[in-house]
């Protein structure tokens, strides 16, 4: 990475007002004096990160806002488990080179910088993102990155992370773009963010051009759990792609004291689908460190994804996924629906009232 960060301060932009310390928090009513200390204490490990835009669906006056669990430092993050680690997801072990992650034969993520527009408390890579980490993927490897991927002819898809990619000027992912338009066998470029809903004034028409100038097939995956994320202005942000040709595609983290209930759910992936975002993924939270608080049992997570099943519109299920500590990959986690009784034959699925029926119905005796 490049460790120069001062040289590309102009291109960080983030916006003057993003909560960045304990004082700052206190001085905007978020948190009281007397958690000060606190804050600074966690803070001197994990970044803080809070745009205006996020600050101004807090709701101060609730101890339990839901908004504020996710980027208001907590104590517990101090206390580590012996089961959390800083790389939940392996990606260390399937980087041939820096920058790229190649776990699957047909993907592979290129990581371009470490700079969130907000920082998550639960990030599964809290351990390097933020500023106390090097910025940007340098130029020389981004040159090995790319070089890279032009020589894997298996890679069809490309996706754009971090850190959060939309957080690069639009003269940097020009770059980044038209290097890959230049790659014949990469068909889609995919990039996962939380701007549209942390930042939605930077996402522009002129932006989605710079996508879209690719000449590749575009997605983005946006990054939210809860509905009040879905404001109106991020709404709007997502419109602005959509209606450029960007398809987009939800995924959300299963989170204790955020999304995990039926009704935050139903709610968060209606708000999805009315915005035109496909549900796609709602992750298993990872073991990063000092995590745990936001901690929900498996079990549970199946129980909500049954019951999604049974009140909403199929347009508003995603996948309940689990990655594998390892880096053994993503795997579907939800529940079960189908029990093959004999082999081949008979089968036993479960309606989405959980009544069991026996398939192919047997004849009658
Ligand atoms: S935006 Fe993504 S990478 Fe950045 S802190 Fe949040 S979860 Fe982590």
């Amino acid at each position: 990475m490049d460790a120069d960060a001062a040289g590309h301060a102009d291109e960080m932009s983030n916006p003057p007002k993003t909560l960045r310390t304990a004082a700052a928090l206190i001085e905007a009513g978020l948190v009281p004096q007397a958690k000060g200390d606190a804050i600074e204490r966690v803070a001197a490990t994990y970044a803080i990160g809070v745009t205006a835009t996020m600050a101004g669906l807090i709701d101060s006056t609730d101890l339990a806002d839901p908004i504020a669990r996710q980027f208001i430092p907590d104590l517990a993050e101090l206390s580590q488990r012996p089961d959390e680690m800083a790389d939940p997801t392996g990606d260390l072990a399937f980087s041939p080179v820096e920058g790229i992650v190649h776990r699957y034969p047909d993907r592979a993520l290129l990581k371009l910088l470490h700079v969130c527009p907000v920082y998550c408390r639960f990030c599964f890579r809290r351990a390097v993102v933020g500023p106390n980490s090097p910025v940007y993927l340098g130029p020389e490897a981004l040159a090995a990155a790319m070089g890279y991927i032009a020589d894997q002819s298996g890679i069809w898809e490309v996706i754009l992370t971090g850190g959060d990619p939309l957080t690069l000027s639009a003269r940097r992912l020009a770059g980044i773009v038209s290097r890959l338009k230049a790659i014949d066998h990469v068909k889609v470029i995919r990039l996962h963010t939380r701007v549209p809903v942390a930042d939605p004034a930077r996402i522009t028409a002129e932006l989605a051009g710079v996508l879209l100038s690719s000449g590749k097939t575009v997605y983005v995956a946006l990054h939210a759990n809860h509905p009040r994320e879905m404001s109106e202005a991020a709404r709007a942000a997502c419109a602005r792609f959509i209606d450029a040709g960007i398809p987009m595609l939800s995924q959300s983290v299963l989170l204790a004291g955020v999304n995990d209930d039926i009704e935050t759910l139903t709610k968060l992936m209606r708000a999805f689908v009315e915005a035109r975002i496909k549900p796609y993924y709602l992750h298993q939270l990872d073991r990063a460190p000092g995590t745990r608080h936001f901690w929900v049992p498996i079990a549970k997570g199946q129980d909500l994804m049954r019951q999604l099943r049974g009140r909403v519109s199929g347009l508003c299920q995603p996948h309940y996924m689990l990655d594998i500590p390892g880096g053994h990959g993503k795997s579907p986690i939800g529940p079960d629906y189908l029990t093959d009784l004999s082999p081949g034959k008979t089968y036993v699925v479960t309606d989405y009232k959980g009544r069991s029926h026996v398939y192919p119905p047997q004849e009658p005796q």
